[in-house]
C-alpha cells in the first residue's frame, strides 16, 4: 500500500539519487547531447526537496502535483516539461486517494507515461526515456493484473527498465538533441532512459 509518507520518501530519495548521479548523467549527456542532464535533474529534485521542507503536502496527489510544477519551473530543456507532465498526470490519477494499491500505482505510472508520449511524440526504439519506461509500465500492468503487491510489481518493473536502458546503447536516436548525431549516437546509453531507471529504482527502494 502506498501512503503520503512513502510518496514523500520517494521524492526525497530522488533528490539524493540525482545529486549522487549528477556527474554520471551529465557525462552520458556529454556524449550525445549538451552535457546538462545530471545538472537539470539535480536542480529539479533539489528544488522538489526544498519545497517539501517548506510546506508539507496534504495528500499523495498534492505532493506529486507540486513536484510537477517545481520540475516544469526549474528543470528546463527537453526533460523538464516531460518529467513535469509525467508527475502531473501521475498525480491526477491518484486524486482523492489517501492510500493506493498496486493497481492504482500501475494506472498512475501508465497515466504519467501517456503524458510523456503525448508531449514528446517519441516511440519505443527512438533512444529516449520511453525505452526504460514503456517496458517497465507494461510489466507493472501485468503484475498488478495478477494481484501482486507494490514491491513485487516494482521489482519486475525495475528489471524491465534495466533491460530497456541497456537496449538504448545500440539505438540510433530519433528524438531530442541526440538525434542530430544520427548514426553517431550509436554506442552510447541514453541519459534520459538512465534517469527514468533511477526514478523507478527509487520507488522500489522506498516503497518496500
Ligand atoms: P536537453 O536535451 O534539452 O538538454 P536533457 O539533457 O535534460 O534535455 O534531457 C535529455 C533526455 O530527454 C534524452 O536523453 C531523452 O531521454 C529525453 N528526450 C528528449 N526528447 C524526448 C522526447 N521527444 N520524448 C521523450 N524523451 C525525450
Ligand atoms: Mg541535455
Ligand atoms: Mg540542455
Amino acid at each position: 500500500m502506498l501512503t503520503l509518507e512513502m510518496t514523500e520518501k520517494w521524492l526525497r530519495e530522488l533528490g539524493r539519487v540525482y545529486a549522487e548521479q549528477k556527474e554520471y548523467l551529465t557525462r552520458l549527456d556529454s556524449e550525445i547531447g549538451d552535457a546538462d542532464h545530471g545538472i537539470n535533474m539535480n536542480r529539479g529534485f533539489s528544488a522538489v526537496c526544498a519545497e517539501l521542507d517548506k510546506q508539507s503536502p496534504s495528500s499523495i496527489s498534492a505532493a506529486l502535483k507540486s513536484t510537477a510544477f517545481v520540475l516544469i519551473r526549474t528543470v528546463g530543456g527537453a526533460s523538464g516539461p516531460l518529467y513535469g507532465s509525467f508527475f502531473l498526470d501521475f498525480s491526477k490519477a491518484l486524486d482523492g486517494k489517501d492510500t493506493a494499491e498496486s493497481a492504482d500505482v500501475a494506472a498512475a505510472f501508465q497515466a504519467g507515461l501517456e503524458a510523456i508520449k503525448k508531449r514528446g511524440k517519441a516511440h519505443v526504439g527512438d533512444k529516449t526515456m520511453l525505452d526504460a519506461l514503456v517496458p517497465a509500465v507494461e510489466k507493472m500492468e501485468v503484475l498488478a493484473g495478477e494481484g501482486k503487491d507494490i514491491p513485487t510489481m516494482l521489482g519486475g518493473a525495475v528489471e524491465a527498465a534495466e533491460a530497456g536502458l541497456a537496449s538504448t546503447i545500440e539505438m540510433v536516436a530519433k528524438k531530442g538533441r541526440a538525434s542530430y548525431l544520427g548514426e553517431r549516437s550509436k554506442g552510447h546509453q541514453d541519459p534520459g532512459a538512465t534517469s527514468s531507471y533511477y526514478l523507478l529504482k527509487a520507488a522500489l527502494e522506498t516503497w518496500k
